[in-house]
């Protein structure tokens, strides 16, 4: 037996990996099962985007190491995009990192701050990575609860002084995942005065900026007078370009914060392929209103799942953004019995909310990231089999651990 790191051993399973397993397992059992986990947009990236990384792969001058802070031309062309998009001023020689995706960032991040014991503070329910990163630094999470009657924002006040005092770093992120929440600049503000009081880095994870509905337009913590004092913000090409399997991202915001980030980079990896650093480049440039076309997309598929589970006597907060919606379970089912009864009846799969923290339980999260006709597939399968009066005597016999 190989005798892992006890930071390891001690890790819950990785949610997504187990979910995949339950999927495995069920198509093993002869079922067609629809799955609407993981978020991870379905439409191709844009032919732009491919073209001109097409073009730059056949330049040898990018087959070489590329530089850890990724080309000035990158950071400028984010630099840009923050003006045009948020009226943020960045300077892109120090407050701006290019990132091999964000969740490499975020990551990283807790790795120059938190040391042993240091508390970092976590949205509940909230993606699964803050957690797990404090966790590998030996940090000590703790939740900032979202609950449903505040409309899934922090409750600053329900935060103990005593922890607050002792809170090194915060994650916040918004448009949210799981919940499809979002906060607006007077939320912001709050949270970056109640960080200041406390002297807490604010880590904003804004990797849903793009995907907002019903008219709304996601801030960016930067925008805050006084946040680049204490916050980094970290965003993606992933979800609103499409390109999830690029790798490419970027930090933005203090400028010791990124150099932070940057000197734990500098030791771990290197920067991204330039080719994808260019092809990135036309993206933030010449593809400004792409993501307008795939809001239309997910808010006419997020209007189709709130009418699916109409009347069923769930409660839903109507998401104003990211592409998930978040259920409540009906009476008399934990998370994950309601997501092994969907995956066994109707070979629905959904993940279970206690996967995103104490605070997701008593939810399930539906991704609707997949091809419309899978989706109105599976909206049926929910629909006849809650239509029907009896379904609430059968007991899932399936247990997802
Ligand atoms: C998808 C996602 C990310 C990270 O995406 P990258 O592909 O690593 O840039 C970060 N935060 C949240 C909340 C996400 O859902």
């Amino acid at each position: 037996m190989i005798k892992k790191a006890k930071r390891i051993e001690n890790l819950p399973p990785y949610l997504f990996a187990r979910i995949d397993q339950l999927k495995e397992e069920a198509i093993n059992r002869g079922i067609d099962v629809i799955s609407l986990g993981i978020g991870d947009p379905d439409q191709p990236t844009p032919m732009p985007i491919v073209q001109k990384l097409c073009e730059e792969a056949l330049n040898p001058a990018n087959h070489r190491y590329p530089s850890y802070e990724g080309l000035l031309e990158y950071r400028q062309a984010v630099a840009n995009w923050y003006k045009y998009r948020f009226n943020v001023d960045l300077d892109p020689k120090k407050e701006v990192l290019s990132l091999i995706g964000s969740k490499e960032g975020l990551v990283h991040m807790i790795w120059g701050l938190v040391d042993r014991g240091d508390i970092v503070l976590c949205p509940d329910p909230g993606y699964p990575v803050y957690r797990i990163s404090t966790l590998l630094a030996e940090g000590e999470p703790y939740s900032i609860p979202l609950k449903i009657e505040n409309k899934f924002l922090p409750k600053w006040e329900d935060i103990p002084t005593e922890i607050a005092k002792k809170a090194k770093v915060m994650f916040l992120n918004y448009p949210s995942n799981p919940t499809g929440a979002v906060i607006d600049k007077k939320g912001l503000e709050e949270a970056v005065k109640f960080a200041k009081e406390y002297d807490i880095i604010i880590l904003y994870d804004n990797a849903y900026s793009e995907i907002t509905f019903d008219g709304f337009v996601a801030p960016s913590i930067l925008e805050i007078d006084g946040a680049k004092d204490i916050a980094i913000e970290f965003n993606s090409l992933s979800k609103t370009f499409n390109m999830t399997g690029w790798r490419i991202g970027y930090a933005v915001g203090n400028a010791d914060l990124i150099s932070v980030l940057s000197t734990v980079k500098t030791n771990v990896d290197s920067g991204v392929f330039q080719a994808i650093q260019y092809a990135a480049i036309e993206a933030l440039n010449n593809l400004r209103d792409f993501s307008k076309e795939s809001v239309k997309i997910y808010q006419r598929r997020r209007d189709m799942v709130l009418d699916a589970f109409k009347g069923m006597g769930v409660e839903i907060l109507p998401p104003k953004g990211t592409f998930y919606v978040w259920v409540s379970v009906p009476e008399g089912f934990t998370s994950t019995d309601f997501a092994a009864f969907l995956l066994e009846e109707i070979g629905v799969l959904v993940v279970p909310g206690i996967g995103y923290g104490d605070y997701g339980e008593g939810y399930i999260r539906i991704s609707t990231t997949i091809s419309e006709d899978r989706l109105i597939e599976a909206l049926k399968r929910v629909k006849e089999f809650f239509g029907r009066d009896d379904w609430k005597s059968k007991k899932p016999s399936l247990l997802l651990k």
